[in-house]
């Protein structure tokens, strides 16, 4: 076999945006967190694993060592409450009533 006619190494998968993730969603959003972030042990937390984990960017740092954070355009996906380290940092349920993120069909 010639090296021309070798397969070759598909290329890497890319990530998909922020803006394309939310291009494929709608939000029904309940007046009830389903999930909340206790920012008092936040502050003692060194990885802030949430920041970057999570896939609808809803953590942001803040300056005091907290953390922001907003449950309107949650995905659901849980990833925040798996990768926290640090007990009771994090409540975690879905929306009440079949609320919460819609995945719209291609
Ligand atoms: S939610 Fe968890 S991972 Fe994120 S900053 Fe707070 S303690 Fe750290
Ligand atoms: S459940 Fe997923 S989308 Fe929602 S806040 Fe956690 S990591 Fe972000």
């Amino acid at each position: 076999m010639s090296s021309a006619d070798r397969p070759r190494p598909l290329p890497p998968a890319e990530e998909p945006s922020l803006a394309d993730r939310m291009a494929t969603v709608d939000f029904d959003v309940g007046g009830r967190p389903h999930i909340t972030v206790d920012t008092r042990v936040c502050r003692s937390c060194t990885t802030k694993a949430c920041v970057s984990a999570c896939p609808a960017d809803l953590f942001s740092p803040t300056a005091d060592g907290g953390v922001l954070f907003n449950y309107e355009h949650c995905f659901e996906c849980g990833t925040c409450y798996l990768v926290c380290n640090e007990a009771g940092a994090i409540s975690w349920g879905y929306p009440d009533g079949g609320r919460g993120v819609v995945f719209r069909r291609g």
